[in-house]
């Protein structure tokens, strides 16, 4: 694994390999890597033939009073997973490589970047789109890798790809949790033992919802209600926002149908948690709330 930290020199090491007919997949992070991320890897080295990890906390999409500062950083650890996952470049830029013309130029992605999420983290997503746009252009892959464990942001890149017409496409790969259900992330790293314990509750109460649709509950309120009561039997965990909607827009539809997404986030602490679950809701299955 080579380590480079300009954009020339991961560009000119992306272009070889496309030059050399072999296709090149991106796995973006901001490091502190866990299982999660390692996951990403070997999809990523499924899809392609040479595999760029990038490893960089992005200011701009940290809010004013957020853990940018104290946000876990240790590269040499990153390196040798990487490594050892079998990724062929790690791109570690620094800040001043990234915003070489400061912050003037941002990507905003509109009503996707500024629903749920982004609600409850007003110039997140302008941030994450920003930083896309930019890594896309550093590596020039065919395939970028994000986690489902980052809903939102899924459905934001490919919107963000789509609309500027670029030819790259957007895998998604499922969610890698602990033992007790809590998916994995650089942020739980944060979180007191008291949290710890409390925080498989989110999850459990994305399962309720989940159940609820399965057992034939087509209102999105209703599942709503179900997440959020059963979130409400852990008394550690300070919900943010529970929500039921289509996967492709965001929006609570009259009745839940097709492709769809249970979003839900939560305090513990200082520590904000983020999962959901992705549900296929087939045209009959309304049939099984039925005797
Ligand atoms: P981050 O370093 O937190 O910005 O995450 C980098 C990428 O890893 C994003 O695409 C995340 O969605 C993905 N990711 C983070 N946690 C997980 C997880 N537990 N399972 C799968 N992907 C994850």
């Amino acid at each position: 694994m080579i380590t480079v930290r300009t954009v020339a020199e991961a560009r000119a090491w992306a272009l070889a390999r496309r030059a050399a007919g072999t296709s090149v997949a991106l796995v973006p992070t901001m490091g502190a890597l866990h299982a999660g991320h390692l996951s990403l890897l070997r999809h990523a080295r499924r899809a392609s033939g040479a595999v760029v990890l990038s490893v960089f906390v992005n200011p701009t999409q940290f809010g004013p009073g957020e853990d940018f500062a104290r946000y876990p950083r240790d590269p040499e650890r990153d390196g040798a997973l990487a490594a050892e996952a079998g990724a062929d470049l790690f791109f570690a830029p620094s800040v001043e490589e990234m915003y070489p013309g400061g912050t003037e130029v941002m990507v905003d992605v509109g009503r996707l970047g500024a629903v749920w999420e982004g609600a409850a983290r007003p110039g997140h997503f302008r941030g994450v789109a920003t930083v896309v746009a930019k890594l896309l252009h550093a590596t020039m892959p065919d395939v970028a890798v994000f986690g489902q464990k980052d809903a939102q942001q899924v459905v934001v890149v490919r919107h963000l790809v789509a609309a500027l017409l670029w030819p790259v496409r957007i895998l998604c790969a499922p969610t890698v949790r602990a033992e007790d259900g809590l998916a994995l992330s650089s942020r739980n790293a944060y979180l007191e033992a008291g949290e710890r314990a409390a925080a498989p509750a989110l999850a459990a109460a994305i399962a309720a919802g989940a159940a609820a649709v399965a057992a034939g509950e087509r209102r999105p309120t209703a599942v709503e209600a179900v997440v959020a009561e059963a979130l409400a039997r852990e008394p550690r965990l300070r919900p943010d926002y529970v929500a039921a909607v289509d996967a492709a827009r965001l929006e609570r539809p009259p009745l839940l149908q097709g492709r769809v997404l249970l979003l839900a986030a939560a305090r513990a602490g200082r520590t904000r948690l983020l999962d959901n679950a992705c549900l296929e809701v087939g045209p009959d299955a309304c049939r099984a709330a039925l005797p």
